[in-house]
């Protein structure tokens, strides 16, 4: 049996977002009270109230489509952004791309993120007081350094008119956000951008010009429609430091407007925190930008819950001195925000898809229906016609669902309280 510990009331002072549109100030607080007797989490020293402990909660629409229902550490069903703010994430981040679907309407999966489903998330992510980060991929299906490839409706554009039409894609998309309500804080332009973008790669000719000269196009337009927004622009493999060099050379040289340099950190993949500690912190110094994580995550159990293998998990992917399980995870949530925290201009943090959870049923065949029908899984057969050798051979499922914060029944795990846990410290024995 447990013993009864010392139990620390970490009291997280949120400020509810009374202001909609980009970035207006905040007014009323609203006091959050977490405890926990069975994880430990070593206080995060000197971070600053408004440090983004954020979340990338993308899939959500489409995983509730399929049945997925959220519950509280009590076993209470509620909104699961509610259930995020109540346990100190302040700040949630949503992929956009321009056109997941087929002719015929049929979702390209990896949740069917288009612009009204952002404006669905935003609202919710609104209403329980944070903050919204719009993640621009800029193409129809998933970017990443492994592809990026522009828009079907924008296929065989020139320089000047793929830049003007991304300029008026943000422009409307933001204005449809606004419209909405939604406290837009941040607008990513492009992801994991290293060296192409859209269509444009920095192998050929001039291939960099090109591609900064779309990342203008987009600021441009965040800072029309949201004044008051960050501009974000984000890279990974930080393990690669002569390449961070590099990206940040080539958007100071072409004057890229942008206020934040984010980079991905998969802790299994993307070398140490010492050494995101040294890359990020060359960039914060040599150009004064801001820094932050845009993902992180990690596991908390080697077992998969969804017919589809994870990408990390049985077939490996541990970190030394992270076990796979609550407190290993919750651990390297805590360790990245203080890596972070101690960079000067470091600004916080977003874990990737802690809420993306099995969409279903107890058979491969249950599960796979759903992810065809409501695009629940990273991909369904009909990304296909747009990612034919990626999407097209190995659709299917999720390959998180074991680094999520929810069990697959929807359940809130002790690991969630990291975020709320981690400003003043839990001790437990
Ligand atoms: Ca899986």
């Amino acid at each position: 049996m447990k013993r009864k510990i010392s139990l620390l009331l970490a009291t997280v002072m949120l400020f509810a977002a009374a202001l909609s549109g980009c970035g207006e100030g905040a007014s009323e607080a609203k006091t959050i009270d977490v405890k926990s007797d069975s994880l430990y989490v070593e206080k995060v020293e000197n971070l600053p109230e408004d440090f983004i402990l954020g979340m990338d909660a993308s899939c959500v629409p489409a995983l509730e489509k399929g049945g997925v229902k959220y519950y509280d550490h009590e076993g209470v069903e509620k909104d699961v952004y509610q259930i995020l703010s109540e346990n100190g994430v302040n700040y949630i981040r949503v992929r956009v791309w321009n056109d997941p679907y087929n002719a015929d309407g049929k979702g390209y999966g990896g949740g069917n993120c288009d612009i009204a489903n952002a404006v669905e998330i935003g609202k919710r992510a609104t209403a329980a007081g944070m903050k919204l980060l719009v993640n621009f991929h800029y193409s129809d299906f998933w970017a990443d350094p492994g592809k990026q490839m522009e828009p079907k409706a924008w296929k065989g554009m020139d320089i000047e008119t793929k830049c003007a039409a991304l300029y008026e894609y943000t422009r409307d998309s933001l204005q449809k956000l606004v419209e909405a309500g939604v406290d837009v804080g941040m607008v990513q332009i492009g992801n994991e951008t290293n060296g192409a973008m859209c269509g444009e790669n920095s192998s050929d000719v001039g291939g960099w010009k090109r591609i900064m000269e779309l990342m203008s196009a987009g600021s441009k337009a965040v800072r029309e429609v949201c004044p008051n927004a960050l501009v974000a622009v984000h890279f990974t493999n930080p393990e690669k430091a002569e390449s961070y060099e590099s990206y940040g050379k080539n958007l100071d040289y072409y004057q890229v407007d942008y206020d934040v340099f984010a980079s991905s950190y998969y802790p299994f993949w993307h070398g140490s925190m010492e050494n995101l500690s040294a890359v990020l912190g060359n960039i914060s110094e040599k150009y004064g930008k801001k820094v932050m994580v845009a993902e992180t995550s990690y596991a908390f159990t080697a077992d998969d819950s969804d017919f589809y293998g994870n990408t990390i998990g049985e077939g490996g992917g541990i970190v030394k001195d992270y076990p796979f399980s609550y407190q290993g995870q919750a651990n390297l949530v805590r360790n990245v925000a203080a890596t972070v925290a101690n960079i000067p201009n470091g600004i916080g943090i977003f874990y990737w898809e802690g809420t993306w959870i099995s969409a279903g049923g107890e058979s491969w065949e249950a599960n796979s229906a759903l992810w065809e029908e409501y695009g629940s899984g990273w991909a369904s057969s009909y990304a296909a016609e747009y990612d034919s050798e990626d999407a097209g051979k190995w659709y299917g499922g999720c390959a998180v669902d074991n680094q999520a914060f929810f069990t697959s029944d929807g359940k809130a795990t002790e690991a969630l309280k990291v975020f709320a846990l981690l400003r003043e410290g839990n001790i437990i024995e």
